[in-house]
């Protein structure tokens, strides 16, 4: 991903909008490793989500643990999300299997 494909994914990430993982995988990698499309993507956390969740709330302003933070659970949500999906291509390959040996269960049962 380029630091222009990554800004324009700024404001929906921070607006937690549904991204394809793969998408939110490399928008993840390219915040580790470019220190300004970090930069501003700590801006517009600010902006966004810091200063409507220091009207409704009194705790911590520490904005920059907060992205990190942020950030974090992305993450997380993301290796959920990949887990899930092994999850669901085991259990896809494994019907196959138990399809493909009823088949033949059958086969040796009329034969
Ligand atoms: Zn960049």
């Amino acid at each position: 991903m380029n630091c222009h494909e990554f800004q324009t994914l700024i404001q929906p990430f921070l607006k937690k909008e549904e991204m394809p993982p793969e998408q939110l995988e490399a928008f993840l990698e390219h915040a580790a490793v470019c220190r300004e499309c970090y930069d501003e993507l700590e801006i517009y956390y600010i902006l966004q989500i810091g200063l409507n969740e220091a009207e409704h709330s009194d705790t911590s302003l520490d904005f920059r643990s907060e992205l990190k933070h942020f950030l974090w659970r992305a993450g997380r949500d993301l290796e959920y999300l990949n887990r899930f999906s092994w999850l669901r291509n085991t259990i896809v390959v494994s019907a196959e299997i138990i399809t493909v040996f009823s088949l033949i269960l059958c086969m040796i049962g009329l034969f």
